[in-house]
């Protein structure tokens, strides 16, 4: 069946949740994608950041395959070898000393509210239940994540939303200062924006916010599900910054595509939940985790880290060059291969000439170009890319 056949029959039957790029994806391998036409693509977009060791990996798809005849799903009731192997690599990489598994991001952040309003109730001081999060920011579709992401878009019309929710610009310590009070529970951000744009924080900013929590007593959740698992070229960003959170979020690349989520906690902070106070059905499945084992072997291979930094650092440099060469260019943002090219106009033509010439990116806020490749994109692919770019920068 053509696209356009697949096209109609998907507009009759899905809720119009999004406004899909016209095209239909039936195989992967690595980091090239091809349509229902035989068309292929280099893609950039990765399943927005989950498909870090690249599309139909064989060493997943062979634990999946495995794991598939084996065993793949008893719940939480029980105990399951692959989530126990996990959980125990994750927290020898990291501050954290336990592990909640769940299905997605939201789910994450979800469970990091809950983990942070029980934790202060169970210390006797209930009215410390407000998150403050970032301008920009974004955590999710829930509706405390919703809540919690700091874009009115993403608001609009799910009236009325949970209470508990402070915003504050992103890099603005004194503004955070001021609203950090007493009915203040945690300070959650993002340590790099994503969907709010690729911004980086300034130096110091995110050592300044542990400081005040750590003055003020506050719990510090760090959502790494965009930003963690070597997407910014460090197993978890917060780690180039010489932090630690009380509290972590993963999902997208945990599982290199099926859907599985974190959320990461020191003992003390992790402490308020009980048996009963928080629970999912499919967490931690032993089919995601042998998956998500997989992933975490090939990310922590001594030198892949190197390679990630490697190539987007040459990455960053390529896009320098294309913003001093073309006045639409009017910024680079990011750090190792989470990065974004932002333009002085909508950047959804350039979207969408790239791919009709065979490049997958994605755009955010309007006017950026998003990149984020599997992490196994070579300097070639990404020099191929940097090539086209640059054709159609001269010719928006
Ligand atoms: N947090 C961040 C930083 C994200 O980028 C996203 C998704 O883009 C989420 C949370 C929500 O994750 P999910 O879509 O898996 O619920």
């Amino acid at each position: 069946m053509s696209t356009k056949g697949w096209m109609e029959r998907a507009e009759k039957v899905l809720m119009k949740t999004y406004a899909r790029t016209p095209v239909v994806f039936e195989r992967g391998e690595g980091v090239w994608l091809w349509d229902a036409e035989g068309k292929r693509y280099l893609d950039l977009v990765a399943g927005i950041a989950v498909c870090n060791l690249g599309h139909a990996n064989p060493a997943v798809a062979r634990a999946v395959a495995d794991q598939a005849a084996r065993l793949v799903h008893v719940s939480n009731l029980y105990y399951t070898t692959p989530m126990i192997e996990l959980a125990e690599e994750l927290v020898k990489a990291c501050f954290a000393e336990r592990v909640f598994f769940c299905n997605s991001g939201a789910e994450a952040n979800e469970g990091a509210i809950k983990l942070a309003r029980k934790y202060f109730k169970d210390q006797g001081r209930p009215e410390r239940f407000k998150i403050i999060t970032m301008l920009g920011s974004f955590h999710g579709r829930t509706l405390a994540c919703l809540t919690a992401t700091g874009q009115d878009k993403v608001k609009k019309g799910f009236e009325p939303l949970p209470e508990g929710f402070d915003h504050v610009p992103f890099n603005d310590l004194s503004t955070l200062a001021l609203k950090a009070d007493e009915s203040t529970a945690a300070v959650m951000l993002e340590p790099v924006l994503g969907e709010g744009g690729v911004a980086l924080p300034q130096p110091g900013f995110l050592k300044g916010v542990r400081q005040l929590c750590d003055e003020r007593g506050l719990l510090l959740i760090l959502d790494e599900i965009q930003t963690g698992l070597g997407r910014t070229g460090h197993l978890f960003a917060h780690q180039a910054e010489g932090i630690e959170p009380d509290i972590m979020t993963l999902a997208k690349g945990l599982a290199n595509g099926l859907p599985m989520g974190a959320v990461l906690a020191t003992d003390k902070a992790a402490a308020a939940f009980s048996p009963g106070s928080h629970a999912t059905t499919f967490g931690g499945t032993p089919l995601v985790a042998a998956a998500a084992l997989t992933v975490w072997r090939t990310l922590t291979k001594p030198g892949f880290m190197d390679g990630v930094r490697e190539v987007g650092g040459h990455f960053r440099a390529r896009l320098e060059e294309l913003c001093r060469r073309h006045p639409v260019v009017t910024e680079v943002r990011g750090r190792g291969l989470m990065l974004g090219l932002v333009l002085d106009r909508p950047a959804a033509g350039a979207m969408h000439t790239l791919r009709e010439r065979g490049f997958m990116v994605n755009v955010t806020q309007d006017k950026i170009l998003r990149f984020v490749p599997p992490l196994i994109i070579t300097r070639d692919q990404v020099d191929s890319f940097v090539q086209a770019l640059g054709e159609i920068l001269a010719d928006l």
